[in-house]
């Protein structure tokens, strides 16, 4: 099947997504008319939908994902998701090798120390929660998973940005629920208000949350950075636009 006069052939793709690139590539997919499914984990309340089919909840590990590619006769799984979800990664690597459907992956570049930057990096949550000293004010932008393994930390304040508030906060944290993208002013005027000592960031690449870090970097403040997990090889390009010239080329 081909598209009006041009080359592109119309393919049925599996969308992993949950970040905005993910969303703004499915509209991409789209009007380029291609079949395209998004799929959320359901991890917050009230998603922004994709254009496209949607789908929301985990497919059951690996075997789950290669039998729901073989049942929708997907030949193309994008993996658009965030650079920490590691596990639905992995699993697509499987399924894609079980079912032999393409797999493409978006990696998108790392996010460099800012020049004087304060700037520690460290493998995981747990090594973030030991990485600044007692009284620190810090800022948590780790999202909701992954806060209790800071809770213990009852010698410094924490604001913890996230989507949605987690249940189970220990008292005295503040909760702030915002959804990105945010602005430089409003970063810096946020981290002036606490005032923040220090800032706990995914490196996850990209604009949309960009501003954090060079607010922290204009203001002095530490930014505690957890290193992005391993994944198995795939294909892998580093942006939306990458995605949309592997397909024209093919
Ligand atoms: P994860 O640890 O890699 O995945 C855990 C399980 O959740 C997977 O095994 C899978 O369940 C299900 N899952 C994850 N992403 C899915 C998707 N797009 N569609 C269907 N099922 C999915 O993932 P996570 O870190 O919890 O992230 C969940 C979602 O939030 C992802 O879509 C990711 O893009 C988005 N997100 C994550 C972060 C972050 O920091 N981790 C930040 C922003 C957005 P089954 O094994 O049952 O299939």
């Amino acid at each position: 099947m081909t598209q009006g006069n041009d080359h592109h052939v119309n393919r049925r793709i599996l969308l992993l997504g949950g970040t905005a690139e993910a969303r703004q590539l499915a509209s991409r997919l789209v009007a380029q008319g291609h079949r395209v499914t998004s799929s959320l984990a359901g991890r917050t309340a009230t998603p922004l939908l994709p254009e496209g089919e949607v789908r929301i909840g985990g497919f059951g590990g690996p075997d789950g994902l290669a039998r729901w590619i073989v049942a929708h006769r997907i030949d193309l799984v994008i993996d658009a998701t965030h650079p920490y979800a590691a596990k639905i990664s992995a699993n697509a690597v499987a399924a894609c090798a079980a079912t032999r459907a393409r797999l493409i992956r978006i990696e998108r570049p790392v996010w460099e120390p800012p020049e004087g930057a304060g700037w520690t990096e460290v493998a995981d949550m747990g090594a973030a929660a030991r990485a600044f000293p007692g009284g620190a004010r810090v800022l948590l932008t780790i999202g909701r998973q992954e806060l209790e393994a800071f809770h213990h930390r009852t010698d410094c304040s924490f604001l913890a940005r996230v989507i949605d508030p987690p249940s189970d906060a220990p008292q005295g944290w503040l909760i702030l629920a915002a959804r990105g993208p945010f602005a430089l002013e409003d970063e810096m005027a946020l981290m002036r208000a606490h005032p923040i000592t220090h800032l706990v960031s995914k490196n996850s690449g990209g604009e949309q949350t960009h501003a954090k870090i060079e607010a922290a970097a204009q203001l002095g403040i530490d930014v505690v950075m957890v290193t992005r997990p391993r994944l198995p090889p795939a294909e892998t390009v580093r942006s939306a636009d990458e995605v949309l010239g592997r397909l024209a080329e093919a």
